[in-house]
């Protein structure tokens, strides 16, 4: 691996920051003699549940297990259409499909890259049982206008919450007004464990009853089985999240601070910066700029020792085999997602980055800048 000047990931360097903490957490597993359905990943569920403001919370083994869990769970089928965007990360739409629904994708709004409501209502047909925002980057998505428009049309709301721990709108919470909220807690998240994990945050008693079952091989009681699966959150895992949850708002106010900073810098460059709608508390999970000269800025920055990377360069249906068989979005035309596959950048964005790091990579974003125009 070459070594960069600023690295793009600081997982390292955020375990040493809390190193006895988390020392102490895994110690304490391995010595309970507890570690699947354990009393870690109850106590680990109760304090996510509280923190959310919601009624519930389950652990489940990933992100796209809680989206295709949290689809079951609430009856989705064969053939039912689920609205989303194509400019996320691959798993959001992998989820509807494991389900066996079909994604239907709808452009977003340019400024926040976010589904855009004013486009969602003409994507509704017959079929149509849901809608997946995705809180992408770390900047919630419109939910007050998305579930609106779900309440009047009778459609679920599920939010892929993999990048905005800890972020909310003006005046509601994730959680709020949705049926329930998808988190990953894979290392590279905002909330992110020595591997992979997830979870399921909801306000309804069925959909945390349906997912508790299925991520149990069916099973509510021991021996009684319905069809299900083996999508568990390890107590070692939980523990270890719940001993960074107390840090979670910490980290996201630093990230914060480092992208008023980037803000602040790239002021007068060519580069498109992330919006911030009045009110929303962005967590900046990426801090993500736009240009249509992405390649040379890209591989300029790598030469000068900034490690940057793209998410996503490739929009889900541009993927190659999509749709896999199953029935396609007849050309989706969402030239916005497009152009934000095309166009997008990612800066290197963790709470330990150091004031000096950010100020580098401003420096040389400026000059990559202007060597392209
Ligand atoms: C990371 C991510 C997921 C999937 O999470 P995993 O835990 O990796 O399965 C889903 N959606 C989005 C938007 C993500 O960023």
């Amino acid at each position: 691996m070459p070594e960069f000047k600023v690295p793009f990931y600081g997982h390292v360097r955020q375990y040493r920051s809390i190193k006895k903490e988390i020392d102490d957490t895994i110690l304490t597993v391995l010595e309970s003699n507890q570690y699947v359905m354990g009393p870690a990943l109850k106590q680990f569920e109760q304090e996510l549940a509280r923190y959310s403001g919601t009624k519930h919370a389950v652990g489940v083994n990933s992100g796209t297990d809680a989206l295709w869990l949290v689809f079951l769970a609430l009856g989705v089928k064969p053939g039912d259409e689920i609205i989303t965007t194509a400019n996320t990360f691959f798993a959001t739409a992998e989820g509807i499909w494991i389900a066996r629904a079909k994604a239907v994708f709808v452009d977003c709004d340019p400024r926040t890259n976010n589904i855009d409501p004013a486009r969602i209502e003409a994507a509704i047909t017959p079929r149509t049982r849901g809608i997946v925002p995705v809180h992408l980057y770390g900047l919630s998505a419109d939910m007050k206008a998305i579930s609106a428009i779900a309440r009047k049309h009778r459609l679920f709301v599920v939010e892929d919450n993999a990048q905005a721990v800890d972020g909310r709108g003006p005046d509601w919470r994730q959680g709020e007004l949705s049926d329930a909220v998808c988190l990953s807690f894979i290392i590279q998240k905002n909330l992110g464990t020595f591997g992979d994990g997830g979870a399921v945050v909801t306000n309804r008693e069925d959909v945390d009853t349906a997912v508790r079952k299925l991520r149990n091989h069916g099973s509510a009681v021991r021996s009684v089985h319905s069809m299900g699966y083996n999508s568990r959150l390890d107590d070692l895992h939980a523990a270890i999240l719940g001993v960074k949850l107390k840090h979670i708002t910490r980290w996201t106010d630093r990230r914060r601070e480092i992208a008023a900073r980037y803000t602040r810098g790239l002021q007068g460059t060519s580069l498109k910066l992330p919006y911030e709608p009045p009110g929303f508390r962005h967590v900046y999970h990426l801090y993500v700029v736009e240009t249509p000269r992405r390649d040379a800025l890209e591989k300029f920055l790598l030469e000068q020792g900034v490690d940057v990377k793209l998410h996503y360069p490739i929009a889900i249906h541009q993927q190659e085999g999509y749709p896999w068989g199953q029935a396609a979005d007849p050309g989706p035309r969402v030239p916005n997602c497009e152009r934000n596959a095309a166009q997008c950048l990612s800066l290197p964005m963790f709470p330990e980055l150091t004031d000096d790091e950010v100020d580098y990579t401003i420096q040389k974003c400026v000059e990559g800048d202007q060597k392209a125009r």
